[in-house]
């Protein structure tokens, strides 16, 4: 199957009632792993890779991988870039056949937001591309960077930043944290208000960590999208500390690579069932 469309994946997701899982890669086998995982699960999601992750390889040889294991597939997978750190960034993986972006502007100011988000509109929907903002910044670890701020999403902004920006789906900071040193502590009551006032589908970041019943009921407030990070790369790299710990001249390298991907596919596979409620 091809990469799926942003616009499509989203619709599609809204038809059959489905939260759409975005999983983070880095390389090759978490990548193959969340394809697969999809796959057996036959329900749709998205593949994403934050602008830092993508320093290990480029956006190119992503979309090269992601093409390649998707052969033979036949449930819908969306590549999406998260938390895009620059214009550069975005152009070169709208170029390599990203079918989303994020563009994370949510550092700066509101007007600020709005124009770096504006830019990166006009650019990716000349390309078909769907585009998600975030409004409120999002505590703990976003990759290597950590941002302090603890600035929940308010729902007096939404709508006027949702219309200005011309952003297709919005990241909203409702308690929500990344990474698994924090806890999160979401506050749905707030999610509701944005739900009522945003003109456009939600996502959720940091999807790890937060109870599933809390994430299943965020469905009636028009949550399309759930990022999850930590689980899987806990997967992976629990598959090397565990063999390590057992005999530390372990050197089995493709043994533990394949064992790894196969780790992190029965973990995307239980996801994506778990909060579509079919697990
Ligand atoms: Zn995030």
């Amino acid at each position: 199957m091809k990469i799926a469309n942003g616009y499509d994946l989203i619709e599609f997701a809204q038809k059959n009632n489905l939260m759409l899982p975005a999983f983070n890669t880095t390389n090759l086998e978490m990548t193959k792993a969340i394809v697969l995982g999809l796959n057996d699960a036959h329900l749709p999601g998205m593949i994403q890779i934050s602008s830092n992750n993508l320093h290990l390889s480029n956006p190119q040889i992503i979309a090269d991988l992601v093409r390649a294991f998707m052969k033979g597939t036949d449930t819908p997978i969306g590549l999406h870039l998260d938390h895009g750190k620059s214009f550069e960034d975005v152009k070169a993986c709208v170029d390599a056949g990203f079918t989303s972006i994020m563009v994370d502007a949510s550092d700066q100011d509101f007007e600020g937001n709005i124009a770096e988000v504006k830019r990166t509109v006009e650019y990716c929907h000349f390309h078909n591309v769907l585009v998600e903002a975030e409004l409120g910044a999002i505590m703990g670890k976003e990759d290597d960077m950590v941002n302090e701020a603890d600035c929940k999403t308010d729902p007096a902004m939404v709508k006027e930043f949702v219309e200005r920006s011309g952003c297709d789906i919005l990241a909203v900071s409702i308690g929500n944290v990344h990474g698994l040193d924090a806890t999160p502590k979401v506050d749905l009551e707030l999610l509701k208000q944005i739900a009522e006032v945003c003109p456009v589908p939600l996502v959720l970041h940091g999807g790890s960590g937060i109870p599933f019943e809390q994430v299943k009921a965020m469905k009636q407030y028009n949550m399309i999208k759930v990022n999850y990070g930590s689980d899987l790369r806990q997967a992976y790299i629990r598959t090397f500390g565990e063999a390590y710990e057992a005999k530390h001249t372990e050197a089995n390298l493709y043994g533990l690579s394949m064992k790894a991907v196969e780790n992190v596919r029965k973990t995307a596979c239980d996801l994506v069932q778990i909060i579509n409620g079919l697990k």
